[in-house]
This record gives C-alpha cells, sequence and structure tokens, in this order.
C-alpha cells in the first residue's frame, strides 16, 4: 500500500482514526511488509505483499496472523507483539 493510505484508514471495528504505521519493507513510499496498529481498540492489522488485511476478527486467519508475529518479533514493537488484539504471542 502507499503511505498515502494513512489519511483514509480506518480500524473496521470501531472506526478510529488515525492508525499507527509500523514499516518492516518500504521502498518509494510503499509499503510492502508492515502492520497497522489501532490504539483505540489494541489490534494490529498485518500488511503482507502490500496489501492491508483489515478484517473482523471472525474473518481473521490467525494461523497466518500468527506466523506473521513470529517472523516480525523483532520487527514490530512489543505492544503489538506480546499485547495485540485479537491475538499476539
Ligand atoms: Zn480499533
Amino acid at each position: 500500500m502507499n503511505k498515502t493510505m494513512m489519511n483514509i484508514l480506518a480500524c473496521p471495528i470501531d472506526k478510529n482514526h488515525p492508525l499507527e504505521l509500523y514499516e518492516i519493507i518500504e521502498k518509494d513510499n510503499v509499503i510492502f511488509e508492515g502492520a497497522l496498529f489501532c490504539p483505540k481498540c489494541s489490534r494490529f492489522y498485518p500488511i503482507i505483499e502490500e496489501i492491508p488485511i483489515m478484517l473482523p476478527d471472525e474473518l481473521r486467519n490467525k494461523k497466518q496472523e500468527m506466523e506473521f508475529l513470529i517472523c516480525n518479533k523483532k520487527n514490530l514493537p512489543e505492544k503489538i507483539i506480546t499485547m495485540a488484539r485479537p491475538w499476539h504471542l
């Protein structure tokens, strides 16, 4: 996703805006890997292969997201890795 998307993205659960952006792989203002974090409800949303995955809890892929957290343990802040909703390490 392009970083300018941050101007319009809101949390799908509580509509909170703005969200926090944590970049893992970025080039020319495009985020290839990263995470979005909603400070209101503490949910995180992974950005995988450029796509922000912003789904309600019941449609989220726990297995894929746990693997994402394990892979990025050192790249994302503690509040996501060990405390974020709907799951964390
Ligand atoms: Zn939220």
